[in-house]
């Protein structure tokens, strides 16, 4: 069959559940993942003949969208920080606005790491030196923030935990894959006391959604990805972030920072978690659509 017919069956199947721009990157995605064509591909050969055997995935791939699954667990991995990763229902898929709370993150320790440094130019520590930061990752899933932030901060010893023993398979998976060397420790954030290791830096980015904000979602989301990465009651929304505060009060070590992806209607409501008298520096960040979506602070 043609190539451009193989284009067109795409579009007068998935027209009416995508838009056209979607369908148009899921046909690209199918091409370059199964037969590894790359996207100018039909404008350089028009009539590209592609044989029984190589149709077959493509015709696959549009069965389980045709379904709503994700593209991203069709093919079995997706980008994120620029790295490669495995993902399937056991795990979200990374989001873009996940990367802002890592490179914030990244900013942040780097410029820490400095101020050591300036202080104390004696000092045996030095960027290329052992690791001085260590860093908790809660709820890690695919291991997305916990492998980007190992690979961007060489020296410092990533931590990641998730109460889910099939997202840390995958989560491992994806350390392997990107060489990145990461502890993982399976616990329930929820009933977790503390960590037997000093921690300067905790991330997070726990469930938030609310069972009420369920309507304003894509079926995509919600019949595909992992409902115990999302969901949280409507009548305590912050169960999680108010857990990971206390948690971070009684085991960051002294002037460590806390790192939170958040609901976006919810950032006034989660900055006030932050005791004064315990925290400082609070800060609400933006994320790249203009939504409330991280916030951070530090302990005195
Ligand atoms: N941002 C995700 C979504 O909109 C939710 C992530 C989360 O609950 N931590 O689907």
């Amino acid at each position: 069959m043609l190539l451009k017919e193989i284009k067109t069956i795409y579009h007068r199947e998935l027209d009416a559940l995508y838009s056209k721009e979607e369908v148009v990157s899921f046909f690209y995605i199918a091409i370059q993942h199964y037969l590894n064509l790359e996207r100018f591909v039909l404008a350089m050969r028009p009539n590209l003949v592609i044989s029984k055997k190589e149709e077959q995935p493509l015709f696959e791939t549009l069965a389980q969208l045709k379904v709503h699954r994700p593209i991203q667990y069709i093919i079995g991995e997706t980008h994120f920080m620029e790295l490669d990763f495995v993902v399937n229902e056991a795990v979200l898929i990374p989001r873009p606005e996940t990367e802002d709370l890592v490179r914030w993150v990244i900013e942040d320790v780097r410029s820490v790491k400095c101020e050591i440094l300036q202080k104390n130019k004696q000092a045996k520590t030095s960027l290329n030196g052992p690791a001085a930061v260590q860093i908790l990752d809660i709820g890690t899933g695919s291991g997305c923030i916990a492998v980007a932030l190992a690979k961007n901060l060489p020296n410092t010893k990533v931590f990641a935990l998730d109460v889910s023993s099939h997202a840390l398979e995958v989560a491992r998976t994806n350390a392997i894959r990107n060489g990145a060397s990461v502890t993982f420790i399976t616990a329930d954030i929820l009933s977790l006391k503390e960590l037997e290791v000093p921690i300067n830096v905790i991330v997070s980015n726990p469930p938030y959604v609310r069972e009420s904000e369920k309507r304003e979602m894509e079926p995509n989301v919600l019949d595909h990805e992992p409902g115990l990465a999302l969901f949280v009651p409507d009548d305590d929304p912050l169960l999680f972030y108010k857990k990971i505060v206390q948690f971070a009060e009684n085991n960051l070590a002294k002037r460590g920072s806390l790192f939170l992806e958040i609901n976006q209607y919810l950032g006034e409501e989660t900055k006030s978690l932050f005791n004064a008298a315990i925290w400082t520096g609070v800060q609400l960040r933006k994320d790249m659509y203009g939504n409330d979506r991280m916030v951070s602070a530090t302990l005195k």
